[in-house]
């Protein structure tokens, strides 16, 4: 309704102000005409001339003739046109030439300028050189800047339409902020929904075990006993997991990441991690599959920080899976960086949800029900990270094929 509604005026908007230049532009029109009319008239009433002439005709939009049945001499017709325009309260330069149908020629040619003294140009220097099929002696007067004249009358219109075009800009603005927190509060309540779902399915497991463990007879069942002290502990396990992920990310600011800086071997940090996720992975009946590298790739950032992106570029592997998880990492050196890269051949990412993951909060939507739970924080902290160490993150991913995560760090060469 706004976006009509603004519409609307600027399209009244613009209708006045055309209407309001077309008016300002038939007065000056006719102002013009009545001051040339009158100096034919004078002229004529020196010559002693009594017919009846069609006196002044408009030619094109800043061109106006006159015609007079005599020979006219050019200081006479400046100073009757300076005289007439400046009663007629119209000061604004002009050009003008006098013309002889005999000859078929411009006989003489000038500028005036009010502010100035008088500028008597050459002939070809005026810009009215086009002659016309008349028989007579007439003259021609030009106004170069006739749109700059009207326009420059229209203040009021001018000032009106950019007090409009400064609304329209607010209001553009607006609805763009509103847009986006619409989004970022849809994305929000997403988040809460998700983490208290994440974070009361594990308090609430863990007291009805313990309520088993608080049975008086519990003693005499062992087996039992140890069941729900397992279960409790792989909660616990579970909440700390949770709490772990949300408390990384509350210790961000994106605009400025504490970074250690210490010489790391990637191929150290990323070998151990796959090795202790490869146990979850071969859980799953997956497998997970990392390329050996000859020569240490060394890079300079956060040991804890890297070891995270790298487990979280490994969690999504296996959480986004079809199936059983399939991994594969590689570390390779290109152009003075140390590429990571973890391919997965699971659910893919359609292109237009890509430019949005590593966004904070946002998970790609997938209707009401997520069967994969998140709070859509991993991947925002790996490119946090990842750019606090001056480096890049690029993704290619084909919906149902898998995706290929690849992070770019800044390569040390070896220590002399
Ligand atoms: P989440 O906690 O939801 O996994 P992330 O920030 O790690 O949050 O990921 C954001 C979204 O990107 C996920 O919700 C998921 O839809 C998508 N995503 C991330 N990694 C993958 C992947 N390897 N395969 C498919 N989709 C992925």
């Amino acid at each position: 309704m706004a976006i009509v509604s603004l519409t609307g005026i600027i399209v009244t908007q613009s209708y006045w102000v055309r209407r309001a230049y077309s008016m300002q532009e038939k007065e000056f029109n006719d102002r013009v005409s009545i001051a040339m009319s009158s100096v034919v008239q004078r002229i004529m009433a020196l010559n002693e001339d009594s017919s009846i002439v069609e006196p002044v005709e408009q030619v094109s939009s800043s061109f106006f003739v006159a015609n007079i049945n005599d020979t006219l001499h050019p200081y006479l017709l400046e100073t009757l046109l300076r005289e007439e325009f400046q009663a007629s309260n119209l000061q604004e330069d002009f050009e003008y030439g006098i013309y002889d149908c005999f000859n078929d020629s411009i006989v003489f040619g000038g500028k005036v300028n009010f502010e100035d003294e008088i500028v008597h140009a050459e002939q070809a220097d005026v810009s009215i050189q086009k002659k016309f099929d008349k028989d007579g002696h007439y003259f021609g007067i030009y106004f170069p800047s006739k749109t700059g004249i009207i326009v420059r009358q229209m203040d009021f219109w001018l000032f009106s339409s950019f007090v409009i075009l400064v609304i329209v800009i607010f209001f553009a603005y607006t609805i763009y902020i509103i847009l986006k927190q619409k989004r970022l509060s849809e994305v929000k309540t997403d988040f809460i929904n998700n983490m208290t779902h994440e974070l009361k399915t594990p308090i609430s497991t863990i007291g009805v075990s313990a309520g088993v463990l608080l049975k008086d007879n519990i003693v005499e069942d062992p087996e039992r006993l140890h069941r729900y002290a397992q279960i409790i502990e792989n909660e616990n396990n579970r909440l700390k997991t949770q709490v772990d992920k949300v408390l990384q990310l509350a210790s961000l600011s994106p605009d400025k990441v504490d970074i250690k800086s210490e010489r790391l071997d990637m191929q150290d940090i990323v070998s151990k991690a796959c090795s202790t996720y490869g146990v979850k992975v071969g859980e799953k009946g997956g497998t997970l599959s990392m390329a050996q590298v000859s020569d240490p790739l060394m890079v300079r950032g956060d040991r804890v920080h890297i070891t995270n992106i790298v487990y979280n570029l490994l969690d999504n592997a296996c959480k986004y899976a079809e199936g059983a998880p399939a991994i594969d990492v590689s570390l390779t050196a290109q152009q003075g960086w140390v590429v990571l890269s973890v391919q997965d051949h699971g659910i893919g990412i359609d292109k237009k949800h890509q430019s949005n993951i590593f966004e904070k909060f946002y998970r790609v939507p997938t209707g009401n029900v997520h069967n994969v739970k998140g709070f859509g924080l991993g991947l925002y902290y790996v490119y946090t990270i990842v750019r606090a160490h001056q480096g890049k993150i690029e993704l290619e991913s084909t919906p149902g094929k898998g995706s290929t995560f690849k992070v770019f760090l800044k390569r040390e060469q070896h220590e002399q």
